[in-house]
């Protein structure tokens, strides 16, 4: 019998693992698993070119036992097995890559969580067992040999007596302490749980003994033994899509994103290239209840062969499709991914593109095809695209911008840029919009009325974050974005443009004297034409507009912003005859007082709260007891 010792690698990587404290120990059968199938397949290849063999690809399985007593749980395969100096290299050193991480990078914690995401093979075993011990076979070698290990201080090699192909791995299970219960891997259950969690897609079967009560004729209950599958061995998304039922994918979704409710769209591809993967894709029909709080993650599961190697992989993922749930499975990733850092990995990058732009083309025809389902995703998932606008300085506003959605001023409809573009009258060089609580109180607004009435479409931004998104956005198809409430919005004709001009300059000094009563939150008064029977609005000059001061200041920062505002007066309004009168009477507190409640009156339509409240009321009694 040899005694070894581990490299020196594989001793510090072994005692990080089994010390640490590993949340995630049940991977330990998913590593065993996949190397048993990796096991299967090698003799299978062999079998092809090998006669002598004689190997049925039907008699290739993994077996799992359990034993309560003894406490072990062993996992068997009829695959390739290893040689006596096999054991001793494959079991014994770490791979290659896998100590390179170690040099790389420090003991941090950091490490040990991806380690322990993604599993580092044979060694995980020592998470849950305090002895391991292997027999095996090679279809190479007439001899079997055991190799046993408790862990940290070395391993032993002799021979066995294992007359068949391939290995047996006993795990004789740790003992059990307060906080950790290693029993639980003795439960059938539990390893069919596991099985069904990580190995389901296994394409060997994997049995395990299933224990039978049955009753004689006496009424004595009878124990019997049946074998039982516990993986379904062929993943949905491998399946001939032909013979895959919807409902098949809504059970599967189901099962594994946990949500009740069927998925909004499905999709599935294939893409061969410079990294295959398939995908499965889902749209959910509603935003769980916590997209929008930071404990929400992304991420789609990534598997690799078949094998689950990740259950939230974000790197897949862009923010603005957060919402996506699925899976990836590829031929081109490793199981060891581990071995590298995530981000490093070129081919996830390949697949996050690729997975990108299917998101992309299924929300397009979604969007064209099935417009009342987009419709419904806009609303739950709509604020999350315009994220990715907002979030990306606009980067990724060609990618986007074609998959929003406005409600429009004609029909109160959802429309995009495009079909506003399509719909605009002739040399419009704008897009015109309005925001505001809700559609009616847009509608509402003094200023609305009059582009309206021009003939122009105008897009009602109800969402807090809309108008920043246009902000970044700046222009599509060339045409501008502009608010109804932006002083630049201006449809009057030349003549229209000059006379207003005028009458400003003849009602100059009225109007200065008025700015000095309201001067600390209105920086000009002037005539507009843009109201029609209202006498009096709210515009506002430069990058803030009114509505985003009040988005900006409902946030839970100190600093506050303000809007340059001016307060505009319907030349047409009976208003301005009273208001010359007091002027030319020069009785200025009783025009203070006018001044005063007209501010209020437009900030109040624009849905902006009184700074002064008690003030304003006194002002108006006063004004109606005269
Ligand atoms: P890997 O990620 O390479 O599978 P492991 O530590 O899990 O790393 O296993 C190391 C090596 O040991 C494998 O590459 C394989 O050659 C061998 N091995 C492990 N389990 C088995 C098995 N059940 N049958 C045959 N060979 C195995």
């Amino acid at each position: 019998m040899k005694k070894k010792q581990f490299k020196a690698e594989s001793k510090k990587l072994l005692d990080m693992m089994i010390n640490s404290i590993y949340t995630n120990r049940e991977i330990f059968l998913r590593e065993l698993i996949s190397n048993a199938s990796d096991a299967l397949d090698k003799i299978y290849y062999n079998s092809l070119t090998n006669d002598a063999l004689n190997i049925k690809k039907e008699e290739l399985e993994i077996r799992i036992e359990i034993d309560k007593k003894a406490r072990t749980l062993t996992i068997c395969d009829n695959g390739i097995g290893m040689t006596e100096e096999e054991l001793e290299n494959n079991l014994g050193t770490i791979a290659r890559s896998g100590s390179e991480l170690f040099k790389e990078n420090n003991e941090t914690s950091k490490d040990m969580q991806i380690i322990g995401q993604f599993g580092v093979g044979f060694y995980s075993a020592f998470m849950v067992a305090k002895n391991v011990v292997v027999t095996s076979k090679s279809i190479d070698s007439d001899k079997s040999y055991k190799w046993e290990s408790t862990g940290t201080d070395g391993f032993s090699i002799m021979e066995s007596d294992k007359k068949d192909n391939g290995t047996k791995i006993v795990l004789y299970l740790k003992d059990n302490t307060e906080e950790e219960n290693y029993d639980e891997f003795l439960e059938n259950y539990t390893i069919e749980r596991l099985i069904k969690k990580y190995s389901d897609y296994i394409t060997y079967p994997i049995m395990m003994k299933e224990e039978k009560c049955e009753k004689d004729k006496e009424d004595k209950e009878i124990k019997t033994y049946e074998d039982k599958t516990l993986n379904s061995r062929i993943p949905i998304w491998k399946k001939e899509k032909q013979k895959v039922k919807e409902e098949e994918y809504q059970d599967f979704y189901a099962d594994k994103f946990y949500d009740y409710e069927k998925p909004l769209r499905t999709f599935r591809s294939v893409v061969e290239g410079k990294c295959s993967f398939t995908s499965l894709l889902f749209i959910p029909s509603h935003a769980p209840y916590d997209y929008y709080t930071k404990e929400y993650e992304k991420g789609l599961q990534l598997y690799s062969k078949g094998v689950l190697i990740m259950e939230k992989c974000s790197d897949l993922l862009p923010d603005y499709y957060s919402f996506v749930k699925g899976l990836v499975d590829s031929e081109d990733i490793s199981l060891n991914i581990s071995r590298e850092t995530l981000q490093e990995n070129h081919q996830i990058e390949l697949i996050a593109k690729g997975i990108e732009n299917k998101i992309k083309k299924e929300l397009e025809t979604m969007l064209k095809e099935e417009r009342e389902q987009y419709e419904k995703f806009f609303k739950d998932f709509g604020t999350q695209l315009k994220y990715g606008i907002y979030n990306s300085y606009g980067m990724k506003k060609e990618d986007l911008q074609d998959l929003l959605l406005y409600t429009s001023s004609k029909e109160k409809k959802m429309i995009t840029l495009k079909e506003y573009i399509a719909n605009c009258m002739e040399k419009q060089d704008t897009i015109y919009y309005a925001c505001g609580e809700t559609i009616d109180k847009i509608d509402n607004l003094p200023q609305v009325e009059t582009v309206k009435e021009k003939g122009y479409e105008i897009l009602y931004l109800t969402d807090y974050m809309d108008e920043f998104v246009l902000k970044v956005m700046q222009e599509y198809d060339k045409k501008k974005f502009l608010n109804v409430s932006d002083e630049n919005t201006n449809l009057d004709s030349e003549e229209e443009k000059e006379a207003l001009k005028k009458s400003n300059e003849e009602n100059k000094k009225l109007f200065d004297k008025m700015q000095e009563f309201v001067k600390e939150n209105v920086s000009g008064i002037q005539f507009t034409h843009r109201l029609k029977n209202h006498p009096v609005c709210l515009t506002s000059k430069g990058n803030i507009s009114v509505e985003m001061e009040k988005v900006m200041n409902a946030m839970p920062t100190n600093e506050k912003v303000k809007a340059e505002v001016i307060l505009e007066i319907n030349e047409n309004h009976k208003i301005i005859k009273k208001l010359q009168d007091l002027f030319s009477k020069n009785d200025l507190e009783e025009l203070e007082k006018y001044t005063k409640i007209l501010y209020a009156q437009a900030r109040l339509i624009e849905g902006l709260s009184l700074e002064n409240p008690t003030e304003i009321s006194n002002l108006i009694c006063e004004v109606l007891a005269k």
